[in-house]
Parts: C-alpha cells; structure tokens; sequence
C-alpha cells in the first residue's frame, strides 16, 4: 500500500548525510516530502539526496552549521527558496565523543553544547518562526537519545546536552501549541551508524576490551538484543510529522528496542 501521508510536505533534516539522519530522509520520502538536508557535509549529504529522488520526491542540500545561527537563518531562507514553505523540521545533527568527566576539557564542553543544543535551538527558533507567520501547523521533531537518562560512562556532556533538548522540547511544545505546531523528542537506542562505530572504537581504546565486546554489552542491555536501524527512527518520525501525530506534542518517545526498559 502506498504511503502519502507526507505528500506535498517539505522536511529539513539537519545533519542528514549518514546515519539516522539520512533514514529518516529516505523514509519521509518515501511517504511522499520532499527534504531539504542542512549537513557539513555536503558531499555526503549528496548521496541521500539521491535516496530522496529514487522515492520520486524533490530534495535539496544546503551547507549548513546547526551551530552558527546565521548559516542556519540563512540556510532556512535557502530551502524555502529550492522546495517552498516548511512544514517538518528533524533536528538530528550531533556530535558524541565518548570523555570521561575528569578529563573533559571546556572546549569539548562547548563544542558539544554548541551542535547538540544551541544548534537545535537556532533551528527550532528560524523554522519555528517562519511556521508561524505563514500559518503553517507543523511539527518538529528533536533527536534526543536514550543518553539523556540513561548514559553510559564517557557520555557526560553528552547525556547534559540530550537531557537538555528534553527539557527544551516540553516548553517548544506549550509555546508553539497555539500557533498548531507540535514538538517532540525521539529518543534512540543504540542504532547502526557511524556515530556508534566511532563510539565502538573509543571505548575499546580506553578499556582492555573489545569492540564487539563492547557492542554485545550494549546489546544485552537492549531487550530486542540487536542495534536498531536508521530506517527505525524514520517510521516513527514519519508518524509525528504527518496529521497522525497532530495529537502528541511535548512528548519524548524512545525508539530504543527495550533499552531504558532493561
Ligand atoms: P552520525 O555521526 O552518523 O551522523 C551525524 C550527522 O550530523 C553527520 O552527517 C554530520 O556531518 C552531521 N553534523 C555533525 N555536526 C554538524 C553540524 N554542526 N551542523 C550540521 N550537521 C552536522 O550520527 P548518528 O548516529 O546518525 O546520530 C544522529 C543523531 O541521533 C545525533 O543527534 C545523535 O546524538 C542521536 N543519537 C544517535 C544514536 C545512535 O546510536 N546512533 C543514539 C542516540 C541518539
């Protein structure tokens, strides 16, 4: 059976080049918007961009910081100019170095802050703005993670940041609920992407163990016993994005096989 349910939608999704990102692109597409993917990386934003087409919807990648409010302003002029108004915005892009607290420096501290929180915060507040005054009820979609209550050591600044977006998503939701607009977080597992090979690999160059004895720690402390794939994200967010999740704002779901349940 087809699924329309985000036809003649237009979704940004920052940092969309790889990973959950990239499968929450392919699969909004394939429920029919059209996505505009703010990433650093343009040259692998490029690929998803090609995902997006072969759905036989529009796309468009934009060079965008999430960290610098500027570019984000300005890239938020841009993807109106390529796929027209906004209707979904998925904030996905971050960054996770696996510190431990007493060797995490104020750079590091910052340089987290800056993508996993302020950035979510200029995009909510540019695209948030341009919902409201074109009378767009639309829904954000924040990609906290599991790591907000449930970090692992090394995560510190990490969980700070994602139980940050949390807190900032509930008010999102209260302040823009009267314009029609929702909010949400999903919170994820441990999911297949570069992010968790890189996390693999710092871990096991800090401890005497392996990667796949890392990996399969991990694991078992998810109930469904495997890593969850980009595309899993993409099902969830497609239903808060589409008139089937007009009733759920302020909330934070976990899409995480069991994890926070373990
Ligand atoms: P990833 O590292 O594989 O991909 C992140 C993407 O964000 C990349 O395309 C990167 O270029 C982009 N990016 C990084 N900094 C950026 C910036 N300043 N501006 C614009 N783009 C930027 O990560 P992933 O595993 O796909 O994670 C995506 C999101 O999901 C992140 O917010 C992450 O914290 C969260 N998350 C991931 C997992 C997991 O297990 N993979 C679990 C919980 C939460």
């Amino acid at each position: 059976m087809q699924d329309d349910r985000l036809a003649d939608r237009h979704v940004v999704v920052t940092g969309g080049a790889q990973g959950i990102g990239r499968g929450i692109a392919e699969r909004v597409a394939e429920a029919g918007a059209d996505v505009t993917v703010f990433d650093v990386d343009t040259e692998t934003a490029a690929e998803t961009t090609s995902l997006v087409e072969d759905q036989g919807s529009s796309a468009a990648v934009v060079e965008v910081d999430v960290s610098d409010g500027d570019a984000v302003a300005a890239g938020v002029t841009d993807a109106i100019d390529a796929l027209g108004p906004i209707h979904g915005l998925v904030n996905n892009a971050g960054i996770q170095r696996s510190i431990p607290i007493l060797d995490l420096t104020e750079e590091e501290w910052d340089a987290h802050m800056a993508v996993n929180a302020k950035g979510v915060f200029f995009c909510c507040r540019e695209v948030g703005a341009h919902m409201v005054e074109e009378g767009i009820d639309g829904s954000i979609v924040n990609i906290a993670s599991t790591g907000a209550t449930r970090p692992f050591p090394g995560q510190g600044v990490y969980a700070a940041t994602k139980a940050g977006v949390v807190g900032f998503t509930i008010v999102l939701a209260k302040e823009l609920g009267e314009h029609g607009i929702t909010a949400n977080c999903l919170n994820p597992g441990t999911v297949d992407t570069p992010m968790v090979q890189q996390w693999l690999a710092e871990n096991a160059a800090r401890t005497e163990a392996s990667e796949e004895e890392i990996l399969q720690d991990a694991l078992d402390l998810h109930v469904a016993d495997r890593m969850g794939q980009p595309r899993e994200l993409g099902h969830v967010a497609t239903l808060l994005l589409s008139e089937e999740g007009d009733w759920i704002t302020g909330e934070t779901i976990n899409v995480d096989g069991g994890y926070t349940k373990m």
